[in-house]
């Protein structure tokens, strides 16, 4: 997953890359441990930009990622489509500052390259990370767990809440209020 200068002719470039896995591989270490698991093709849409030795992409993805819902704890697929814009700069050659200048374009958001070649592996995998959802809900009605038994509020019923409902109004109604 590499892309050549040279081979953004007239400074322009639109591309479409269809990838598996395997080639995005702390997403399967990340599956592997709960996470979020990616399905497979991961699309991706780029149009490169070049401007002299900078190279502006916007860019899209197109994936469908299986989560877990907070609610409900089941999994369930959600398709994620993105939008977002990276910049690549060449990474400065002076011996002495080179460190420096690379901690520099980190913290601007740019990616380095270098020998006049952008690798987009690691920024599309991080973007493919950076779409997943913090607080993923199977759907925005999900009922969730009972907090009381565990029963899937979703698939069947239980009365907890209609018995602790109950035990808080027999209490209420056997104070005496008048004594006091
Ligand atoms: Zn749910
Ligand atoms: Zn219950």
């Amino acid at each position: 997953m590499r892309l050549e200068l040279k081979d953004i002719k007239g400074g322009e470039l639109e591309q479409g890359y269809t990838c598996s896995l395997e080639e995005f591989p702390d997403l399967g270490v990340i599956a592997a441990v709960g996470g979020p698991k990616f399905g497979e093709p991961l699309e991706f849409q780029l149009r490169f930009q070049r401007l002299g030795q900078l190279v502006e992409v916007d860019a899209s993805l197109d994936a469908l990622v299986t989560l877990k819902c907070g609610r409900c704890l089941q999994p369930f697929e959600q398709r994620l489509s993105e939008v977002f814009a990276l910049t690549f700069v060449p990474l400065l050659k002076d011996d002495e500052t080179e460190e420096e200048v690379e901690l520099e374009t980190d913290k601007l958001g740019l990616i380095s390259y270098e020998n006049e070649v952008l690798e987009l592996q690691e920024p599309l995998q991080e973007q493919l990370l950076m779409a997943v959802p913090i607080s993923p809900i199977c759907k925005t009605s999900c009922c969730g767990l009972c907090p009381v038994c565990g029963t899937n509020l979703n698939v069947e019923k239980c009365d907890c809440v209609q018995k602790v409902f109950n035990n808080k109004f027999n209490v209420l109604a056997n104070i005496d209020f008048k004594k006091s």
